[in-house]
């Protein structure tokens, strides 16, 4: 089964919004230029999507916001739903980022219903999972990914599996500089692959994106892509320069 693969920058919260418009111009004027096979995607943070949006505009590049509420529209002070973002023209929505699990607290209940809200809405999901190095040494990675794997789809996405793609992220390795190692990043994905397998079905899981995240970088990029079963990458720090996010796209 043919996968396209799929690099998608993460830039949190890290950037002003002149470094994102620059990024934004930057990433835009380059992918004009050149030629990729893979699908491209960045994610800043909600109050940049629109202008991001804009500069990419006619671009490769696909925008996608960083995370969503469970809710509806209405009285949710703070909130971002997910109808606004697709308003907004977003592509997709990360969902279950190691931050927003560890800083927020984050659980399988309220990723189910975001991870729902987002597909309902006509939006596709990225899925984030992975362990922390606790539960790695703990020997506990693949109950962890699978288990939060699981958990998030317990209330679907039953009618439209086609709206999502998952990234393994191993807590230990995201923003560290420890990237895992290509046997690991193997196991893991295979894991996942045959998990997905059974919540859904053999062909939908032939079919889904499964992306690796940590500390991803134009040095490592090739390597992870020679693997069977890693379809692409969700990459944060290397995605805030435009030299070292293109570096990772020509090496997939
Ligand atoms: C991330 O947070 O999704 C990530 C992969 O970060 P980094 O590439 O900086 O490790």
């Amino acid at each position: 089964m043919q996968r396209r693969p799929l690099i998608v920058g993460n830039w949190k919260m890290n950037l002003s919004m002149a470094r994102a418009r620059s990024l934004a111009r930057g990433l835009g004027r380059s992918l004009a230029g050149e030629t990729f096979e893979v699908e491209v995607g960045v994610c800043p943070t909600f109050v940049h999507l629109s202008e991001v949006a804009h500069l990419l505009e006619g671009s490769s590049v696909r925008v996608g916001a960083q995370d969503c509420v469970a809710q509806s529209p209405g009285a949710v002070t703070g909130g971002v739903c997910a109808s606004q973002l697709r308003e907004l023209g977003m592509k997709w929505v990360l969902v279950g980022h190691s931050e927003r699990r560890a800083i927020f607290g984050e659980g399988d209940d309220l990723l189910a219903a975001k991870l729902g809200a987002a597909v309902d809405a006509g939006l596709e999901v990225i899925l984030c999972v992975g362990e922390t190095e606790e539960q790695r040494r703990r020997g506990e990675t693949e109950a962890v990914v699978v288990g939060q794997l699981r958990g998030a789809l317990r209330d679907g996405p039953s009618q439209s599996p086609q709206a999502l793609t998952l990234a393994y992220e191993p807590v230990w390795a995201i923003g560290t500089g420890r990237n895992a190692s290509a046997a690991d990043v193997a196991e893991v994905h295979a894991t996942l692959r045959n998990a997905v397998a059974e919540v859904f079905d053999p062909d939908t899981a032939a079919s889904l994106r499964i992306l690796y995240g940590g500390s991803v970088k134009p040095s490592n990029i090739t390597e992870y892509m020679e693997i069977e079963d890693v379809d692409g990458a969700l990459v944060g720090g290397a995605s805030l320069e435009v030299e070292s996010f293109l570096g990772i796209l020509r090496g997939v």
